[in-house]
C-alpha cells in the first residue's frame, strides 16, 4: 500500500465519511464525480500516477528512512539538494501532464517544515512534538494520503494582531485544551485542493507574540472531521463545467482553493505540533513559505512550455509560425519560462542544512524564484494572446461547432493552413485561454506561497546593502573597514539559519 495507484487514491477519497463540501450553495456528495470538482480531483490523481508511469517514476518516488521503504516524492522529507531538485523538475512535469496546478505540493511543504521545526524545538528541549510529527509522518508515507497544507487564515482587519481581531476566529485559535486534545475554531483561506484531501496540515500564518499564543498553533486532522466545512471557491470560466463539453472548459484537469470552516473541531494530542509556542512561529511561516516560492520554479515552468507549445501550434495553424516577429515573442517566452526555472533549480542546488537531515531551500535564490513568477506569466500571456490573435476572446464556443446548421460554416471559417481543422483550431485557442489566463498561472503566481510585497520584505532582510556599499568605497578608493566575506555574494544570513544555530 505505500505507494497507491491513481485509482487507490479515487477509492480512498470516495470512502471518506462525513466530508461536507459546498460548490455554489450546494452540498456535494462525490468529489470525483461532480462537474465542478471531477478535474481537480484527476489533477491530484496524476501525482498518484506519476509514481507508476515510465517517464516519471524515478522522480516521482523516493526513499525513506522513515519507514524504510519507498514513498511517493509529494510525502518525502527531503534529504539532500538533489532531491530539492527533483522536487522541481517533478512539478515541471506534472504541469506538462495537467496543466493545471495539480494542488499536493503544499501538504509536502507542510510535511517538511514541520520536520525542521519540530527538530528545531527538540534541540531546544521540546522533544514531543518531534516523536509525534515522525508517527504522523509514518502514518502518512505508509497509506501515501493525499494532503492539504492549509496555512493562510482569513486575517480580519490586517493592521490588527490575531488577539487584537474584533472577529476573535479571524485566525485559527485553541479553544480549548483537554487532556486529548484541542478543540479549534476559526477559518483557514485560499486553500489549495483541499476538497481533494483525506488530511490537512495545519499551520500559522504569522509570526506572533505572547498574546497570540492561542494563534500559535498547528496540528493535522482528517477532511472529513466533525466541525470542518469547505466552501469552494469560484474561477474564471467554472460554470462551462457543468456544461458536459469536451472543448471549452477542458474538463480534464484544473485545481480549486476553499475556504476551510473550523467550527469547535477536536484534534487529538498526537496530531498536535506546536500548542502556543509563539516564539517559533516566525520561522516556520519562513520555513515553509521559501519551500513553496521555490517549488513555482517547476509548476509554473512547466504551465509556461504548454503555453509556449499551444502558441507556436497556433501560428502554424494560420501560417506565421515563421515571421520573425512570432519567433520574437517564442523566445522571449522560452526566455521567462527557463529563467523561472533556473530560480527555482538555484534555490535547490544552494540549500541549507538547518539540522541532521534537514535541507531547506537557499532564502534568497526561492524568494527571487516566487517573485519571478510573479512576473513572468502575465508576460507570457500576454505574448500568447499576441499570437494566438483576437480568436482568443471571441472564438465560438463549442455547441455551435457541433450545431449541425453551423459546422459547416465554421469549418470554413476557422480553418487556415490546410491540414489543420476548425475544431483543432478550437481546442487550441481554449487550451490556450483556459490555461494561460487561469487561477493557476494568473492569480496563484502572484498571491500563492506570498504575495510580491512578502518578498521584496525578504530581498532588503538578506541583501547586505553596507557590504555591497563597502566592497564599491574600496574599489573607488575611499577609506573602507571591509572585511571580505568568505561566500561569493553579499548576503546575511537568514533568521532562520541563525535561529538554528541558536545565535
Ligand atoms: Fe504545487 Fe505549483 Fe500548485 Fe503550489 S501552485 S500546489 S507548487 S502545482
Amino acid at each position: 500500500m505505500t505507494i497507491r495507484t491513481g485509482e487507490q487514491y479515487l477509492d480512498s477519497i470516495k470512502s471518506r465519511s462525513k466530508v461536507e463540501i459546498y460548490v455554489m450553495g450546494k452540498e456535494v456528495k462525490d468529489v470525483t464525480t461532480h462537474p465542478f470538482l471531477k478535474p481537480s480531483v484527476m489533477a491530484f490523481k496524476a501525482t498518484y500516477d506519476a509514481a507508476w508511469e515510465e517517464d516519471t517514476k524515478d522522480l516521482a518516488r523516493a526513499w525513506s528512512p522513515f519507514i524504510n521503504d519507498e514513498v511517493n516524492r509529494f510525502n518525502h522529507i527531503h534529504r539532500s539538494p538533489d532531491d530539492l531538485a527533483a522536487k522541481v523538475k517533478l512539478l515541471r512535469k506534472l504541469s506538462h501532464k495537467t496543466g493545471a496546478c495539480f494542488q499536493r505540493c503544499v501538504g509536502w511543504d507542510s510535511l517538511n517544515t514541520l520536520w525542521i521545526m519540530t527538530n528545531l524545538m527538540a534541540q531546544k528541549g521540546k522533544t514531543e512534538y518531534k516523536d509525534r510529527f515522525v508517527e504522523y509522518l509514518k502514518y502518512v508515507q505508509k497509506n501515501d494520503l493525499a494532503l492539504a497544507g492549509a496555512m493562510t487564515d482569513v486575517k480580519g482587519v490586517r493592521t490588527l494582531k490575531p488577539h487584537q481581531q474584533p472577529n476573535k476566529n479571524a485566525y485559527v485559535r485553541i479553544e480549548e485544551v483537554t487532556k486529548d486534545g484541542i478543540y479549534v475554531s476559526g477559518a483557514k483561506a485560499n486553500i489549495t485542493g483541499v476538497a481533494a484531501t483525506e488530511e490537512m496540515v495545519v499551520l500559522p500564518t504569522r509570526a506572533m507574540g505572547p498574546e497570540d499564543k492561542d494563534y500559535a498553533v498547528a496540528f493535522s486532522v482528517p477532511t472529513d472531521s466533525e466541525g470542518i466545512k469547505i466552501i469552494v471557491g469560484r474561477q474564471l470560466n467554472d460554470a462551462r463545467r457543468l456544461e458536459g463539453g469536451d472543448i471549452d472548459a477542458l474538463p480534464y484537469f484544473y485545481n480549486h482553493e476553499g475556504l476551510v470552516i473550523f467550527d469547535h473541531v477536536f484534534v487529538p494530542m498526537e496530531r498536535v505540533f506546536l500548542m502556543g509556542e509563539y516564539e517559533y512561529t516566525s520561522q516556520l511561516v519562513e520555513i515553509f513559505s521559501a519551500y513553496h516560492r521555490q517549488g513555482y520554479g517547476g509548476c509554473k515552468a512547466g504551465l509556461g512550455d504548454v503555453i509556449i507549445g499551444a502558441s507556436q501550434n497556433l501560428a502554424k495553424q494560420i501560417g506565421v509560425e515563421k515571421a520573425s516577429h512570432v519567433q520574437e515573442k517564442l523566445t522571449e517566452m522560452i526566455f521567462l519560462t527557463e529563467t523561472m526555472y533556473s530560480a527555482g533549480i538555484a534555490a535547490s542546488l544552494n540549500a541549507v542544512k538547518l539540522c541532521d537531515n534537514c535541507w531547506w531551500v537557499n532564502p534568497m535564490h526561492a524568494n527571487v524564484t516566487k517573485h519571478l513568477v510573479a512576473r513572468f506569466p502575465a508576460q507570457i500571456s500576454q505574448l500568447s494572446i499576441d499570437i494566438a490573435g483576437g480568436i482568443i476572446g471571441t472564438a465560438p464556443s463549442e455547441w455551435d461547432l457541433k450545431n449541425p446548421k453551423l459546422k459547416e460554416y465554421i469549418a470554413k471559417y476557422l480553418q487556415g493552413v490546410e491540414g489543420f481543422t476548425a475544431e483543432d483550431r478550437l481546442r487550441m485557442v481554449r487550451l490556450l485561454e483556459n490555461v494561460s489566463l487561469g487561477v493557476a498561472f494568473q492569480i496563484e503566481s502572484v498571491h500563492g506561497a506570498g504575495s510580491p510585497a512578502a518578498q521584496r520584505i525578504m530581498f532588503t532582510r538578506l541583501y547586505d546593502l553596507n557590504y555591497a556599499e563597502e566592497i564599491a568605497k574600496r574599489l573607488a578608493g575611499k577609506k573602507t573597514d571591509l572585511k571580505f566575506k568568505q561566500g561569493a555574494e553579499p548576503w546575511r544570513e537568514s533568521e532562520t539559519e541563525k535561529f538554528a544555530k541558536g545565535s
